[in-house]
């Protein structure tokens, strides 16, 4: 059954100084429903001379009325947000599966009521935040107080485009900073329509700017170059964390990066493999594969290798790919036509690598149109292999079997990403000890994507700089002055 088509996609304009704009040049590119491959819209595409006018706005609205709002007074803001975005839950979802090609139903269960909770989070957490002080002892006492970074540049990825801007939006305003937002081209309008609802919320004119457009010489390059933009929060491609490095160093802006992951699965035979297969079926394929998170890299210990690839694939040929509007459909459209040559080219090299395909590897049967691409497990593969080391970002996993405890480990590790990985075993002891020597910020043990939003959220190595969730994201959200007053 195909859900009903309330919706219409919609224009994005700029929002900058609470108001929507076009681009001074009226420039604008096409956007492209990724499972029809028609144009939904058209988006403002915007540069230097909109990410300057952005920033302007930000930096008045910091120093203006915004500055004297309380904590009390921001996270009411915030709570609104979250009760706004509930309200327009469908049509949000909705907005999100025909930009990114997901299923309507996912963005209907997890995008959005997250995107939701990341404001309700934030709102009540900022009222409880305290600050370290010391008494040392009858010479002096010290605490810490604490104030906004200033105007913050905050460039998204497409892959959970709502989820993540709002992940990072909220903090960021309930510690009373001021935006300039950039959201992947691919996927403009949830962000277009935040901006509405920040504006019904009460957010002050200024305080929140969102900038269309693309990465180099382009929106993106000015957030990163811009000599008054204090700090930039920045979720994507590792290459790109490293381009932006480049274009903030000229002004030391503080950075807060949330890049990719090659994330091991790692299943012992002592496991329950019908809650590993349940699991890793999400794990693997949830959102075409295209979750940061997603455990790409199956490692299954020997006793229990033939038993999971066949239960596996079982499961996974039952999966359905289709339109992301149809309410049984597991499996969307991959991003866009470049992301789906990419893909594909993996599955290439695997083929000349000498792998298995047990399932999967092509287009659906039936589809013409779209960047559609079956669930797909790949086996006997080298470790060497470009498919086990690269970042794919699709429905694309691979398997492996070993047989001791310190191998699988030294292969989860023999990457350089460090992002996130799961363990499955019934072995306290083993549990522990593994969990301890993976090089990764997120370990789950016998789960996958249960998340505190209290607790430390981010990568290691090439995988990130920085953690948020919590006090994390209080603390990049904000500079701390130590106040020392002499008894
Ligand atoms: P990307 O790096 O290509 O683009 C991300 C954003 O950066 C886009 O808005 C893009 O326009 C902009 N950009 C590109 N070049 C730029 C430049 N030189 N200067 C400034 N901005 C620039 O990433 P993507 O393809 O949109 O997203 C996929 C990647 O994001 C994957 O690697 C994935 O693992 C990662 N990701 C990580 C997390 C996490 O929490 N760690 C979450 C989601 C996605």
């Amino acid at each position: 059954m195909q859900v009903e088509t309330r919706v219409r996609a919609i224009n994005c304009l700029h929002f900058i100084n609470g108001r929507f704009v076009e681009s001074q040049n009226q420039k604008s590119f096409e956007n492209i429903n990724p499972a029809t491959e028609e144009v939904l819209g058209t988006v403002a595409e915007g540069g230097k001379a909109e990410v300057d006018y952005a920033v302007a706005a930000a930096r008045r609205a910091l120093n203006g009325p915004w500055k004297n709002t309380t904590l009390v007074e921001r996270s009411k803001i915030l709570r609104r947000i979250g009760d706004l975005i509930l309200e327009r839950q469908e049509e949000l979802a909705h907005l999100e599966s025909l930009d990114t090609g997901k299923p309507f139903s996912l963005a209907n269960k997890i995008d959005v009521p997250r995107a939701a909770f990341n404001f309700h989070f934030f709102a009540d957490y900022i009222t409880s935040i305290g600050t370290d002080a010391y008494q040392q002892d009858d010479q002096a006492i010290h605490y810490a107080y604490r104030r906004p970074v200033g105007v913050v540049g905050i460039i998204k990825p497409w892959n959970l485009p709502l989820l993540l801007l709002t992940w990072k939006l909220a903090p960021c305003l309930g510690m009373g900073n001021t935006a300039v937002i950039k959201p992947a081209e691919w996927t403009p309008m949830t962000a277009t329509v935040l901006m509405e609802i920040c504006k019904e919320a009460g957010v002050p004119d200024g305080v929140v700017n969102l900038v269309h457009g693309f990465g180099p010489n382009s929106a993106g390059g000015a957030i990163s170059e811009h000599p008054d933009i204090d700090a930039i929060s920045f979720i994507g491609e590792p290459g790109t964390g490293s381009a932006i490095m480049k274009s903030a160093a000229d002004s030391l802006k503080k950075l807060s990066y949330e890049l990719g992951g090659k994330n091991p699965n790692i299943i012992f035979a002592d496991s329950d493999l019908d809650e590993v297969i349940e699991t890793t079926i999400k794990s693997s394929f949830i959102n075409q594969g295209e979750v940061c998170l997603c455990g790409s890299r199956i490692y299954v210990e020997r006793p229990a290798y033939e038993d999971f690839l066949e239960k596996f694939t079982a499961k996974v040929k039952e999966l359905k790919v289709g339109q992301p509007l149809d309410d049984d459909t597991n499996v969307g459209a991959l991003i866009s036509k470049e992301h789906y040559d990419r893909v594909n080219s993996y599955i290439d090299i695997a083929r000349n690598d000498g792998a298995t395909i047990l399932t999967g590897g092509k287009r659906p049967e039936g589809f013409t149109k779209g960047y559609f691409l079956e669930p797909t497990i790949i086996t006997g593969l080298d470790r060497n292999s470009r498919c086990v080391r690269e970042e794919i970002f699709g429905p694309v996993v691979t398997v492996t079997p070993f047989d001791m405890e310190e191998e699988v480990i030294m292969q989860a590790n023999d990457t350089h990403f460090g992002l996130s990985a799961t363990i499955w075993t019934n072995d306290l002891k083993r549990a522990h000890r593994v969990a301890h020597q993976i090089e990764a910020g997120i370990i789950w043990v016998n789960t996958w994507f249960l998340r505190d939003l209290r607790t430390p959220f981010g990568g290691m190595k090439h995988s990130g700089i920085g953690r948020t969730g919590g006090m994390h994201s209080i603390d990049f959200y904000s500079e701390l002055s130590n106040i020392t007053i002499k008894l």
